[in-house]
């Protein structure tokens, strides 16, 4: 009790949190985006995430509320992307420990691992790149996407966002839920959703190369301009 109350109270920097996104992994999914990257991969789409005094702070524990509250509507996993989570360890830990506490509750003798709802994080450091203390802060993950984005090397492999990054199942549900995708591609069509909520227009998703583009143009059609969308600099 004593470790779940210290969990609730870490702090976190966060840019956005929203249920359900249904492009950033399998099913509908709650998706956390932390705040702050130094990695500075040309082509982010994500670059009002890299201040990391930017963003708000939030508890884990508010997080955590979030999760129980998708879970209740059905939530089939949550992700967590970025930013770059694992420039927060101790927040990204606390966080899946408690993810993991909350999406057992109720498990009852005969709840199987196709019911469960499974954690993903987004990195873009590879294994090698960060201290090992550091990287175990993923050791709650059912699967990870490691590896920066590149926008020289596109891809079609769903959920990455270029040819180098790696879908990578840690457990057993992770190998069940995503072992069916590791080399899946997507369909045609369009890789991310929009949400507008009258100040902001919200992008969710991994577009493909030109996606964006495309995106404004079609905005432009339609009489809406974008004012200063994030991944310019
Ligand atoms: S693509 Fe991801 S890892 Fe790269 S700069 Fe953007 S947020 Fe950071």
């Amino acid at each position: 009790m004593a470790e779940y109350d210290a969990d609730a109270a870490c702090e976190v920097r966060i840019a956005d949190g929203y249920f359900p996104v249904e492009t950033l992994g399998p099913g509908r999914r709650l998706a956390l985006w932390f705040q702050g990257c130094a990695l500075a991969c040309p082509g982010c789409m994500s670059r009002h995430t890299w201040d990391p005094a930017g963003g708000r702070t939030a508890t884990v524990g508010e997080l955590l509320r979030l999760w129980e509250a998708a879970l209740d509507r059905g939530a089939r996993g949550l992700t967590v992307s970025g930013g770059e989570p694992l420039a927060q360890p101790a927040a990204l830990a606390a966080l899946l420990r408690g993810a993991d506490r909350l999406r057992r509750r109720g498990d009852g003798p005969h709840a199987g691992l196709a019911d469960s709802a499974d954690l993903l994080v987004y990195t873009g450091h590879e294994p090698d790149e960060v201290p090992d203390r550091v990287w175990s802060a993923l050791s709650g993950a059912d699967a990870v996407v490691t590896g920066r984005f590149r926008v020289a090397e596109p891809t079609d492999l769903v959920w990455r966002g270029s040819a180098n990054q790696r879908l990578v199942p840690r457990t057993r549900l992770g190998t069940a839920r995503y072992g069916p995708h590791l080399t899946r591609t997507y369909s045609p069509g369009p890789r991310v959703t929009l949400r507008t909520d009258g100040t902001a227009t919200r992008l969710y998703g991994v577009p493909a190369r030109g996606e964006l583009r495309r995106l404004e143009l079609g905005l432009a059609a339609t009489g809406v301009r974008l004012r200063g969308p994030s991944w310019r600099g």
